[in-house]
């Protein structure tokens, strides 16, 4: 029996060299061995991405969710707002992070798959000096979107905002020029292109922007990010960490680093292209339109007459699991990721089962 292929956005099918991480020694977070650790992966994360000149990183447990709402709920200064863009699940997130901390908050909300118009943003920004923080999802994996990083982020720049990406299932999947995007605080997760396990996820941001984020009050115990950061620039930890998935970040970062960012984007990028081409040839419709999409996922139609629950259990049945749609697009579309480690014959193999999947309906 073949593995099972994790078609879903994360987590991924991993390595087995990151999977025998996990089985490293017992250890104390408060023993240097740990200190050893997170210093590695944090400066790791930064190599990778060749941004070790202007950039920190800060280790967080839990999923991109927590490293998310570090990220937005320690990046604002009183009385200043937030511009959210919200075109999927993902940037409604950040909006609800921002409600719940009850900021200040103009969103751009537009239709899921939709992408920004950047005279509506410029428009909010000439109109609302109090903007401080322009938040955006670069791909937004509701539909598989891709949004337009850098025409936003030099917008943000032009306008003297602070630019706060949510990264998460773009990082080490699609390409991302930190040199001519302007990112200041980029939010990412071990268990996505970067093919770690789940339990540690990460913010990334510009040194430069520490003396602003120290001035903001403390609004939260677990998800402080100068407090995480002062802990880890010190090799100390605030609470215990998931240390069996930083033993795996850790290799992950070490393969990712050998494979080269680039490389591993250029190898998403053909996977998804051969998938496409596969998933034309059996005649499935697109939601998002070529030029707009992703290297990491793909959003197609239910062809008529099959219910998702019916394709996922075919396709569970012959050793891949598939991904819904969320909210409005469940009853329309499913979703293809093709994150983590896969080989062509699989992605070869996926396509001969889908195509007689759908035949059959
Ligand atoms: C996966 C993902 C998240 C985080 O989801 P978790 O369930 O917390 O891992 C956030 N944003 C985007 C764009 C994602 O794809």
């Amino acid at each position: 029996m073949p593995r099972t292929v994790l078609l879903n956005p994360g987590p991924v099918n991993v390595t087995d060299r990151v999977r025998q991480a996990l089985i490293l020694p017992d250890l104390c977070h408060r023993e240097k061995e740990f200190s050893d650790l997170m210093a590695a992966i944090r400066s790791k994360s930064l190599k990778a991405f060749d941004i070790e000149k202007e950039y920190t990183s800060v280790l967080v447990s839990g999923s991109g969710t927590a490293a998310l709402e570090m990220a937005v709920s320690s990046s604002l200064t009183p009385g200043r707002s937030m511009l959210v863009i919200q075109n999927g699940v993902y940037g409604e997130r950040i909006g609800k992070i921002c409600d719940i901390y009850q900021f200040r908050q103009h969103s751009l909300k537009l239709t899921w798959g939709e992408p920004p118009c950047l005279e509506s943003i410029e428009n909010k920004l000439k109109k609302n000096p109090d903007i401080e923080v322009v938040a955006l999802v670069h791909h937004e994996t509701t539909t598989g979107l891709l949004n337009p990083l850098k025409e936003v982020g030099t917008l943000a720049r032009r306008y003297n905002k602070v630019f706060l990406v949510d990264c998460i299932s773009s990082l080490a999947g699609d390409e991302i020029n930190f040199e001519t995007c302007p990112i200041d605080i980029a939010v990412g997760t071990a268990n996505k292109c970067v093919q770690g396990f789940p339990g540690v996820s990460f913010v990334l941001f510009r040194e430069k922007e520490l003396p602003r984020l120290r001035k903001i009050p403390e609004r939260t115990l677990y998800f402080n990010l100068t407090g995480y950061h002062k802990a880890q620039e010190a090799g100390g930890v605030l609470f215990t960490p998931a240390i069996p998935a930083h033993y795996a970040l850790d290799v992950a970062l070490d393969e990712l680093i050998e494979e080269t960012v680039a490389a591993r984007v250029q190898r998403y990028a053909n996977a998804a292209k051969f998938l496409r081409a596969g998933f034309k040839d059996i005649g499935l419709e697109f939601l998002i339109p070529e030029g707009l999409r992703s290297n990491c996922l793909t959003s197609l139609r239910l062809p008529k007459g099959m219910n998702y629950e019916k394709l996922h259990g075919e396709l569970k049945a012959n050793g891949f699991v598939i991904y819904a749609g969320q909210g409005n697009l469940s009853d329309n579309i499913f979703r293809i990721a093709n994150m983590g480690d896969i080989k062509q014959e699989e992605f070869e193999r996926l396509l001969q089962v889908l195509k007689a999947t759908v035949r059959l309906s």
